[in-house]
């Protein structure tokens, strides 16, 4: 315990070390599937339940879909209950509490027993875009500002998309917090850097790290890991899946949380549109292996925060989108005993009417004999729940 009566001054910066005891790896870690030339290349999803219809088949798939829907997208109205969120303004070692905040969009602030607060895929500009004239905007406003986050040790980066990584948001955050340490996936690091933000691990998958925050308060040990998922990345015209992309484990004060960023679980053909396709004529298509490798390896999460939207159409977003079924089977595979909801009601990305992914989420529970509520969540936009 420190001098300071166990307070975690805001002023510790963390320490990040390779880990003392690593966990398992899977046994085809060496190989490095997912790296392209050694990463040169860029980087790929190494599994059978990937598809990848290129980007030009994605947006005629999409053009194709509004015409014959008679849609220009979904209304917005009615969208999720927005409340403002609270934050104990103090920390310490010895706090107790374990709490998450959905702060809208992938973005959680994670409150872990021992003191450490992590951001998860912080974005609070009011477009996901490289510009703030054009682009998806937010049809829920943002449940406070960043300036009402107490304290921010460690910012975990699923990947480079817009709707994940917003500079703005970066920007405000390390002015507000100089020692705030990001993890983002490997490949991110130069963008960082050069961005100013030098405070910066990049992880591969199953890369585990160290973080101590007070070297005084040696029992405060935190693990960070990086983890695969199935996705993609770029913020531009000619850098698609150029780095990496990725879900994170945190452990820390006895506490484990999964965040599965922004992922896909199967590949759904087109002539399944309209149809249930978990059904049995598609019990045959692949799920991605990776989950049940995370579960096994590195399972047993006290709380897993899991994408339940921008699924339709879904033959083009399955490969890189969970729909509520699929969340459900990342929670199942991933062995998390607690889940929330995330990548819904924030920007209109996809075709699904906005309030459907917690209605579909309440069915998929039901269907698979987990339907006590508190299991896996939906919270209002702001809303926070302890564990
Ligand atoms: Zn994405
Ligand atoms: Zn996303």
């Amino acid at each position: 315990m420190s001098g300071t009566q166990g307070m975690l001054a805001e002023a510790f910066s963390a320490t990040v070390n390779a880990a003392t005891n690593p966990p398992p790896n899977p046994e085809d870690h060496g190989s490095k599937a997912h790296h392209v030339n050694g990463g040169k290349g860029g980087f790929v999803n190494p599994w059978d339940s990937w598809h990848d219809a290129g980007i030009v088949a994605i947006l005629k798939g999409i053009m194709h879909y509004r015409k014959t829907h008679g849609v220009t997208g979904p209304k917005t109205d009615p969208a999720p209950n927005v409340v403002k969120p609270t934050f104990p303004t103090t920390r310490s070692a010895t706090d107790t509490q374990f709490r998450a905040t959905w702060l809208g969009h992938a973005c959680f602030y994670v409150e872990f027993p021992g003191g450490l607060r992590v951001l998860f895929d912080p974005v609070f500009s009011d477009r996901c875009s490289p510009v703030q004239f054009m682009g998806p905007k937010r049809y829920t406003k943002i449940p406070c500002e960043i300036a009402d986050i107490p304290v921010v040790d460690i910012v975990c980066i699923s990947h480079n998309h817009y709707d994940h990584t917003d500079y703005g948001t970066i920007v405000k955050l390390q002015e507000l917090h100089p020692k705030v340490h990001f993890f983002v996936p490997l490949g991110d690091k130069q963008w960082f850097t050069r961005s100013g933000f030098h405070n910066c691990t990049e992880l591969d998958w199953w890369d585990v790290r160290e973080v101590v925050l007070d070297p005084s308060n040696e029992g405060q040990k935190t693990t960070v890991g990086f983890l695969p998922c199935q996705h993609t990345s770029g913020r531009g015209l000619t850098d698609r899946s150029m780095t990496l992309w990725g879900s994170w484990s945190i452990e820390s004060g006895g506490k484990k949380v999964y965040f599965a960023g922004d992922t896909g679980y199967r590949a759904v053909p087109q002539e399944s549109a309209g149809k249930d396709d978990y059904a049995e004529e598609y019990k045959h298509l692949p799920v991605c292996p990776a989950f049940k490798q995370i579960g096994e390896l590195r399972g047993g999460f006290d709380l897993g925060l899991i994408p339940i939207g921008a699924y339709v159409p879904r033959w083009i977003m399955s490969p890189m989108h969970a729909d509520p079924k699929d969340a459900v089977n990342i929670f199942v595979d991933t062995k998390c005993t607690k889940a929330i909801a995330m990548h819904w009601g924030t920007w209109v990305l996809t075709d699904e009417p906005v309030m459907e992914p917690p209605e579909r989420l309440r069915r998929a529970l039901k269907e698979k004999g987990i339907d006590e509520t508190g299991v896996f969540d939906v919270l209002d936009i702001g809303g926070s729940k302890d564990f």
